[in-house]
């Protein structure tokens, strides 16, 4: 076994796919039986939607996606962000997670990844199946085996951060969203009282996405429909007409960045690695993750790249994750500071927020927080056909695009690289070298810079 990727969650897959189009050998082990039919993130928006688009991918997003194109706003938390006088709103897809999940899975069995269901890793080299315990020896352990990963403890890498004293309750109920209007004042979206926060608000019709945020003690087991209509009554001073629950959560929101990405063979990828106190985030992120650590684990186990390149991946994402948390801890404080102090700052910074410069910083937060130069999907004529970046970047190996016909750089490029000779009037360089992640390394120059880009793609 070449790599044994833990967790079959979103993140575990798109690595799976990831590392199966850079030709390793991929086992996924997840201690479920059955997928997560749990409807936890609602969407995806920024880069990952580009690398979908890199990757084939997007179509089949689209297909079923309740919306798809660029964002006209976004909740900061709880600031409404406008968008329109933006040159470029980051871009979205509306699509609950477990269909994201089944998208991912079919991709990822596509390309020949191995998904074992029903599969607990217990330590870094056993594995409890159906058929009791065996063992496994891969060169690669990647963790993507959620918050409380057993891969980030085996490993002994530190997770710090913090832990709210709020919990959320959510929930999806059969019932109508047009009822909770006629309650306490209720209007869709969250609302704001004394001792807490009710959301009320519909993405199905005849499905209401019900919760409730206070401060108040985890109580042991599964959450239930009663202790959730206590947390209603105690937050509104009233009932809400729930109906039938279909799914139920209840979380505490934590902050938390583990200390390192990667030690020996084993690496961390998606909530495994960090968790952030606000929504909208979490998903986008982790699945860049595996964007950027599948091509290079594949090429490390290839023999096609030393070992060191591992090391990059820590050093390009580890602060990617710092800075979303930075900017998720504050959404979740302006949405947490209760009282007229709260009112005072929440007022404020959308004031603030609403300036154009920084609207389009907040923007360009939530879109991506890396500062990688990525490829632009340009158009491009190859042999006469009209194409364009993103379609040549779905083989997921490294490009050399040469917009000037130039052989001498051309002979640079071993086996390894697709040398893609294009006319793109578009472009502002001769030649470009882009990583399978679509980061440009090398944009134009002589041919011996562009020999050390190839040799060396990470950061
Ligand atoms: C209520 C709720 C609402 C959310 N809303 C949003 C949102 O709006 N936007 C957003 O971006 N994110 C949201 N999230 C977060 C999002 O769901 C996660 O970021 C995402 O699921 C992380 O994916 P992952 O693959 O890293 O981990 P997970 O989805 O947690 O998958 C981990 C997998 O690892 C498996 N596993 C664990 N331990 C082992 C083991 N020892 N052996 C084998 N398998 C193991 C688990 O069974 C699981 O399938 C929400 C989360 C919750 C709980």
């Amino acid at each position: 076994m070449e790599v044994a990727v833990i967790g079959a969650g979103p993140v575990g897959l798109m690595l799976a796919a990831e590392l199966r189009l850079g030709g390793a050998k991929v086992v996924v082990l997840d201690r479920r039986t059955e997928p997560d039919r749990r409807p936890r993130a609602n969407g995806l928006g920024g880069r990952i939607v580009e690398q979908l688009d890199h990757r084939g991918l997007l179509d089949r997003f689209r297909a079923e996606a309740t919306f798809a194109g660029p964002f006209p706003g976004f909740p900061f938390g709880p600031v409404p962000l406008g968008f329109s006088g933006l040159d470029a709103p980051p871009r979205g897809l509306m699509l609950q997670q477990p269909r994201m999940e089944a998208l991912l899975a079919e991709r990822a069995t596509e390309l020949g990844a191995e998904i074992r269901r029903g599969h607990e890793l217990v330590d870094l080299g056993t594995v409890r199946g159906p058929d009791g315990e065996y063992r496994i020896e891969p060169r690669y352990v990647a963790g993507c085996d959620g918050a409380h990963s057993r891969v980030r403890e085996l490993a002994g890498i530190g997770f710090p951060g913090t832990t709210g004293d709020e919990l959320m309750r959510l929930g999806h109920f059969r019932a109508d969203v047009d009822l909770f209007a006629t309650v306490a004042g209720l209007e869709r979206g969250w609302n704001r009282r004394p001792g807490g926060r009710v959301l009320v608000t519909s993405l199905t019709p005849g499905i209401v996405i019900a919760g409730v945020r206070e401060v108040t003690p985890e109580p042991p087991g599964e959450p239930t429909l009663e202790e959730f209509r206590d947390a209603v009554r105690r937050v509104l001073g009233t009932d809400l007409p729930l109906g039938e629950p279909l799914w139920l959560s209840r979380t505490a929101s934590s902050a938390r960045l583990a200390e390192r990405y990667r030690t020996g063979g084993v690496l961390l990828a998606g909530d495994a690695a960090h968790l952030f106190p606000a929504g909208g985030s979490s998903l986008n992120v982790g699945l860049l993750d595996a964007v950027n650590l599948g091509w290079k684990l594949a090429a490390v186990v290839r023999g096609r790249s030393p070992e060191s390149l591992l090391d990059s991946y820590h050093a390009e994402r580890h602060p990617v994750a710092a800075r979303t948390l930075t900017q998720t801890r504050v959404q979740a404080l302006l949405d947490r500071l209760t009282g007229e102090d709260g009112d005072a700052l929440r007022t404020l910074f959308g004031e603030l927020a609403a300036l154009p410069e920084a609207t389009r910083h907040l923007a360009g937060l939530l879109r991506d927080t890396d500062e990688l130069p990525y490829v632009p999907d340009l158009p491009l004529t190859v042999g006469g056909r009209a194409t364009r970046v993103a379609e040549v970047m779905r083989a997921a190996r490294p490009v050399l695009f040469d917009f000037a016909d130039r052989a001498d750089l051309r002979e640079c490029a071993g086996a390894d690289v697709k040398i893609v000779t294009a006319e793109c009037p578009e472009a502002s360089a001769d030649a470009l070298f882009v990583r399978p992640d679509g980061v440009v390394t090398w944009c134009g120059g002589d041919p011996a810079s562009l020999r050390e880009a190839i040799a060396a793609p990470g950061r």
